[in-house]
């Protein structure tokens, strides 16, 4: 396969639309790639994507010439592609910022990071961020007993905090307290009231505590999709009555002392820093009073919520931020400094657990596309004697063709007002003549190869008519009814992955993540499209793409050329989005690779994680994908001695059938 990525491809140079100027900067721009991306995503001279994984520390990978190794490889798209890089960039970032906040407010205090493991759970995902994390004792947060398993095995450095959250039974509990004794730092954190109770009981049974953290239910309200994590209503946390009974409790059971971190999480995706600032000066009063009723403290957890902006727009809209990394830091380094100096309170050591922040730019998703729905092959021949309606549709289109014409031959100053008239009557009549040809073929009047003529001259008048309004002077006025061909003109492009596996937030809640050709960058792109995936499901597709603040239910996409790949990027959905991904229709997990930058430039492939075969699938619901091969095969034998089915053919079928088993759910190239 030979991806042509010259703009003087044969195609370009055949649409009107790409002989003007178009180059990788407009494409970047387009697609919102030097905002979002930056700074690891950007586009090349040759229409690529080129990935920064170091970010701005320089190192740069074709990510289109990566795919294609990756092809040579054995692997197969769909490809989700890890940039460890990237992770340890964002690691350092984090820790940058705060240490800058610190520095800067004359902090007299540390940051002390956790990875919420439910962001990403992947073993080597996992092991990448306790391995980089190691010089700043970057810890990890568990909500569940699996991943504190996993939080427990992985983290061995002992100044590291391990924080326990989530519903906990007397095994958890009782697991966490004894892990201080291997020498961690676990640190139970109190969501409910009555898990007091079960600390208690556990700690004078096994005589040892672990440390405490108790959870606050705030009053501070976040905007947006996780809003209602926090309130009154909240499903996690203490209010402040039972946060004063827990110290009583605490105290009796002379556990105070054990009680050292003050913990809330007021939802993911925090929009509207402003939110931010009025949890962060409730949960510094909080915490100012608990050390005052006795407690030692020495942590503050502001929890997760550090936000993404994933369609580059810096605005406290759903898929954006209306703040950046350095303005989270010092917001919370500022407030809480200023909660504890006028009461003398020594300030907290500060904990935070940013997971989407940390783990979105590292995976990048790549699928391509297997057809597109809605392509014109231009003006169909004219037959003799063509029937009336054929013959009208014909005129329509050479009346838009004529239109350009007298444009472009006039000396003086074209009548625009005049052109965009003479374009609406067009697209008028080419809907009214379709509609006679639907009518007509519905009563008899004409052949099915003669309706098809009919939707082709259609298509080609529709497409004409666009042509001619992209090629007006900026600020003409288009009536509304011209501005619906567009949408009309979109096509669906097929597309070779599951949305319920790869992007289950694009369907869930309705998500959005940037999502664009990775090459072709420098050449115009000429339809509208937007995604259906291989599930049989409706729901199945992406229809809602970032549009700098707002959202838009079309993309900008090419033509597709015969023979060449057409290559998506999905971008930005390392967090959340592989645990949540399902099996609908038995769409399995993708092929990943990890990739790391080579010292001598180039790259290194440090891990392959191939993705599940269709018997793996199959098995999750529980089938024996023996007995499925067995029964088919007795099913064949007795094919044969009816003589419907020859030897050969059933060796063929067997054959199809193992080697389905042993491949991936996705379509093969
Ligand atoms: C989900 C969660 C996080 C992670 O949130 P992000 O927005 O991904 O940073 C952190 N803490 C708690 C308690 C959570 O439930």
């Amino acid at each position: 396969m030979v991806l042509a990525d010259s703009p003087s491809g044969p195609a370009a140079a055949a649409s009107p639309a790409g002989s003007e100027a178009w180059s990788s900067a407009d494409g970047a721009a387009l697609y919102g790639l030097d905002s979002w991306g930056d700074p690891y995503f950007s586009a090349g001279a040759r229409g690529h994507v080129m990935v920064q994984p170091r970010g701005d520390r320089g190192g740069a990978l074709d990510l289109v010439e990566l795919v294609r190794e990756l092809l040579g490889r054995d692997l197969s798209l769909p490809l989700l592609i890890r940039f460890d890089d990237i992770l340890e960039d964002r690691l350092e970032r984090l820790h940058g910022a705060f240490e800058r906040a610190i520095a800067q407010y004359g902090y007299d205090g540390r940051y002390q990071g956790v990875f919420p493991v439910k962001c990403n759970q992947q073993r080597h995902v996992v092991e990448q961020l306790v391995e980089s994390g190691r010089r700043w004792h970057f810890g990890l947060e568990a909500g569940s007993k699996a991943e504190l398993l996993i939080a427990l095995s992985l983290l061995d450095d002992p100044e590291a905090l391990l924080i326990c959250n989530g519903y906990k039974d007397r095994r958890y509990i009782e697991t966490a307290i004894l892990a201080r004794r291997l020498g961690r730092q676990p640190v139970v954190v109190i969501e409910q009231p009555d898990e007091v109770a079960p600390i208690i009981a556990a700690s004078s049974s096994l005589g040892a505590a672990p440390f405490i953290g108790i959870r606050a239910k705030l009053s501070a309200r976040s905007t947006g999709r996780w809003g209602s994590s926090v309130g009154e209503r909240a499903k996690f946390g203490l209010s402040i009555p039972d946060l004063l009974t827990t110290v009583e409790q605490l105290r009796q059971a002379g556990l105070l002392s054990d009680l050292r971190l003050l913990h809330f999480h007021i939802g993911s995706q925090i929009n509207d820093i402003a939110v931010l600032k009025d949890a962060l000066q409730e949960a510094g009063q909080i915490y100012a009073e608990l050390t005052r009723l006795g407690a030692p403290m020495g942590f503050l957890d502001v929890g997760g919520g550090l936000g993404i902006d994933y369609d580059g727009s810096r605005t406290a809209s759903a898929a954006s931020t209306n703040y950046s990394l350095q303005n989270y830091a010092n917001d919370v380094v500022a407030t809480i400094r200023e909660c504890c100096e006028p009461h003398g309170i020594r300030p907290p050591t500060l904990v935070s657990e940013s997971g989407r922040a940390l783990a979105s730019h590292f995976s990048v998703l790549v699928f391509d596309v297997l057809g597109a729905s809605g392509r014109s092959d231009g003006v169909p021949p004219a037959a003799d004697g063509e029937a009336l309606i054929l013959r009208n549709l014909r005129d329509t289109h050479a009346a838009v063709e004529a239109v350009a014409a007298a444009t472009l031959s006039d000396g003086d100053e074209p009548d625009m007002r005049g052109v965009v008239e003479r374009l609406q009557e067009a697209w008028n009549d080419a809907l009214k003549f379709k509609e006679d040809a639907l009518n007509a073929f519905r009563l008899g009047y004409l052949s099915l190869p003669e309706r098809a003529t009919a939707e082709r001259l259609t298509w080609a008048s529709c497409q004409a008519i666009a042509r001619q309004l992209d090629q007006l002077p900026p600020g003409t006025v288009i009536p509304q009814e011209l501005q619906a061909l567009a949408a009309a003109l979109a096509g669906t492009y097929y597309a070779n992955l599951s949305v319920f596996r790869s992007a289950p937030d694009t369907w869930a809640i309705d998500q959005l993540f940037p999502v664009l050709p990775i090459h072709r960058l420098d050449e115009r792109p000429t339809r509208l499209g937007s995604f259906a995936d291989l599930t049989c499901d409706s729901d199945g597709k992406i229809a809602r793409f970032i549009d700098r603040g707002q959202v838009k239910p079309l993309l900008e996409l090419h033509g597709l050329r015969p023979g060449e790949p057409y290559w998506i990027g999905l971008f930005l959905g390392g967090a959340y989005q592989e645990v949540m991904g399902n099996l609908h229709n038995l769409f399995g997990s993708t092929n990943a690779v990890h990739i790391r930058l080579a010292a001598g430039g180039g790259y290194r492939i440090d891990h392959v994680v191939k993705g599940n075969t269709n018997a793996e699938v199959l098995e999750a619901m529980e089938h024996d994908p023996d007995l499925l091969l067995e029964r088919l095969r007795q099913a064949s034998e007795q094919a044969i001695g009816r003589g419907d089915l020859a030897i050969s053919d059933a060796r063929r079928l067997m054959a199809h059938l193992r080697a389905s088993l042993e491949q991936t759910t996705y379509l093969e190239a």
